[in-house]
């Protein structure tokens, strides 16, 4: 982590730039650190209610001493967006857009940590974070004989860069594509011409990397003839639907959950075996609390015979905890006592679940990361694998 920070009173001037002009209608409350996600982590303090004031003084990133560059870059890559503060905030100030503000000044000095500089560089030259090929975007559906999109069918399914190449959430996106095929309903993909919705790109910072991946997305969805479009990651849906359109994308968004639920409704879909277990559902920040999709996901899983549906007391539905994944927190190694997913895997043990049903790939990949290191009796899931095991 080396590179030289603006050594003067200029930096707020460069914030208020990139996008940081809200720090100035923060009163100092104190509200978002008290919900703060990290205020459940004992071992780490996160003033966050101090960053906007920091951004107005301009006393933020204005040290040349390496320590304190070190740790003002950890503190501002803590933020995970998980917006549990801007939805309670009184004055409705958006620290992680403040927080993007202030990495993008970081990226632009290379001040940042390098997992995530790697992951930006990756998302660059492959198209996804793990640089894998991008030619075998596609590998996951090649068994399950899954079409390029041609234009003529009801979505083009966009199955997130974790389905598309890690091993295990593979299993996600065929669960996706079984459950589509017994409703009846046609899909395509694009395969190695899409490449990641570079949503945490955006907010680590990488803004100019963002604009040529979500660009280069967009002209691929209008070129394949998409108007509509069927996501695993809600990530996905948030960046599509609310980042895309201001750069020139004219499709619709659908998460899988929502066409599950919809598809129940109608009768397309009948979940008839039963599950003989208990089940709690975590809301991911992104589908939940940022797009308020909450009982949709409830209702798919309780359709499902035999399946006991919990809910984690005080920490569910709007009150959910982040899986720490959000905003490049999937890229970065925290040291064990500062893992979010821990304290959330501890909290769905603790109903006496069976199951951790997610409908998100990032909290999916956390969360089986801390239940293996942690141990716990907790097998986690997909909806779409719950729903599509129980259709016959
Ligand atoms: S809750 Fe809003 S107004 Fe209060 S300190 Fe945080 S950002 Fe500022
Ligand atoms: S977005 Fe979440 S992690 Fe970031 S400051 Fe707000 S509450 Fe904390």
């Amino acid at each position: 982590m080396a590179g030289k920070i603006i050594p003067d009173g200029d930096i707020r001037d460069a914030i208020l730039d990139a996008g940081g002009e809200q720090a100035y209608k923060c009163y100092q409350c104190g509200t978002c650190m008290a919900v703060c996600p990290w205020s459940q982590v004992d071992s780490v303090v996160f003033p966050v209610y101090r960053t906007p004031q920091a951004v107005k003084y301009g006393s933020i990133l204005n040290s040349e001493d390496p320590e304190d560059i070190e740790r003002e870059v950890t503190e501002v890559y803590r933020c995970v967006g998980c917006e549990a503060c801007s939805t309670r905030c009184p004055h409705a100030v958006s620290l992680p857009r403040i927080m993007r503000a202030i990495r993008r000044i970081l990226v632009e000095f290379g001040s940042f940590p390098p997992e995530l500089s790697d992951s930006v560089t990756r998302i660059q030259s492959a198209g996804n974070p793990f640089g894998e090929e991008r030619e075998r975007r596609a590998d996951w559906a090649s068994d399950a004989d899954v079409p390029i999109f041609d234009g003529g069918q009801d979505f083009v399914y966009s199955p997130c860069c974790v389905p598309a190449y890690d091993p295990r959430a593979m299993k996600v996106a065929r669960a996706t594509v079984n459950a589509l095929r017994l409703a009846g309903v046609s899909f395509g993909i694009l395969g190695g011409k899409e490449s990641c919705c570079s949503e945490s790109l955006r907010r680590v910072g990488a803004e100019d990397v963002f604009q040529e991946t979500a660009s280069s997305n967009i002209t691929a969805f209008a070129q394949a003839g998409a108007t509509n479009v069927l996501v695993t990651s809600p990530h996905c849906m948030c960046t599509f639907a609310n980042e895309y359109p201001e750069m020139g994308a004219d499709f619709q968004v659908t998460h899988q959950v929502v066409l599950f639920q919809q598809l129940i409704r109608e009768e397309k879909l009948n979940p008839s075996r039963p599950l003989g277990k208990r089940v709690v559902y975590h809301d991911p920040c992104t589908l939940g609390r940022q797009s308020g999709i909450f009982e949709q996901p409830r209702e798919v899983l309780s359709s499902i015979p035999d399946l006991e549906l919990l809910e984690i007391p005080h920490f569910s539905h709007e009150n959910s905890l982040c899986c720490g994944g959000g905003s490049g927190g999937i890229w970065l190694e925290r040291p064990k006592g500062e893992r979010m997913s821990d304290i959330r895997v501890e909290q769905a043990a603790a109903t006496g679940a069976d199951i951790l049903a997610v409908a998100c790939p990032y909290c999916l990949q956390m969360f089986e990361d801390s239940v293996k290191t942690m141990g716990l009796d907790l097998e986690v899931k997909d909806i779409a694998e719950l729903l599509a095991d129980s259709l016959v």
